[in-house]
């Protein structure tokens, strides 16, 4: 009866610095195959463990340039350090197309381009439970200098005013629970109204009249006063 848009959905999930996105989407990821996760382009240096063409595409200034000036990123910003970073127009509209749930892990920034050039994007705030906890898992993660450690923080402080132009805050206490609110946003996101392409109904003699002629319809059933 009612026919829905076969196109995905964009979605934005941006958060503050150690909020857990990154665990929080490979979960997503794992559980619903029919979430696709665009890679980014960066001219920042590859740290630690981190995968060419699994974490980042990780390319030059000078090339990163050169795909600016072709118009091939959807958005790109200076996120920090003067590292630029974008997110690749083509292979988003094609997933889309074909009717993936597209997830863009960006910054705030990158999220204000998206939303002003398609205004159906959904963005999802993800937050540490508290700037204590904030700090701890800084702390622990030891990839950076104390340098970039403060430039983070003082970041995380800016990002969280920026609340209020996403769709959905999402607090990343306990992983799964984060998981399971993202995946109900999702889903209820599939059955807006804006999103039904033709609601088809029967007619309605049409439908009286076939139930009357049903063989296993018992006719001398009185009705229920
Ligand atoms: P990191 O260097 O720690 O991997 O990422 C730093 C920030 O850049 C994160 O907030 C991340 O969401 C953001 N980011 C990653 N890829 C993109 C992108 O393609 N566009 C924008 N605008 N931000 C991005």
């Amino acid at each position: 009866m009612i026919k829905s848009k076969k196109r995905g959905n964009l979605i934005i999930i941006s958060g503050t610095t150690c909020a857990g996105k990154g665990t929080v989407i490979k979960h997503l990821l794992e559980r619903n195959k029919n979430l696709y996760l665009s890679i980014s382009y960066t001219s920042r240096p590859k740290r630690g463990s981190e995968v060419e063409g699994e974490d980042y595409y990780f390319i030059t200034p000078e090339e990163f340039q050169e795909k600016i000036n072709h118009d091939e990123f959807l958005e790109y910003a200076q996120v920090q350090y003067g590292c630029f970073y974008g997110t690749p127009k083509k292979e988003i509209e094609e997933k889309l197309e074909v009717g993936f749930d597209v997830i863009l892990e960006i910054d705030v920034e990158g999220a204000k381009q998206v939303k002003e050039k398609f205004p159906e994007t959904i963005l999802i705030f993800i937050m540490a439970p508290s700037m204590e906890e904030v700090k701890r898992r800084i702390k622990e993660r030891k990839t950076e200098s104390a340098e970039q450690i403060i430039k983070r923080f003082k970041r995380a402080y800016q990002e969280i005013n920026e609340v209020n132009k996403y769709n959905y805050v999402v607090v990343n206490d306990v992983v799964d629970e984060a998981v399971r609110k993202i995946e109900a946003i999702l889903i209820s996101e599939k059955c807006r109204v804006d999103r039904i392409e033709e609601i088809r109904v029967e007619n309605e003699e049409e439908i009286i009249h076939e139930f009357l002629i049903d063989k296993d319809f018992d006719n001398d059933t009185k009705p229920i006063v």
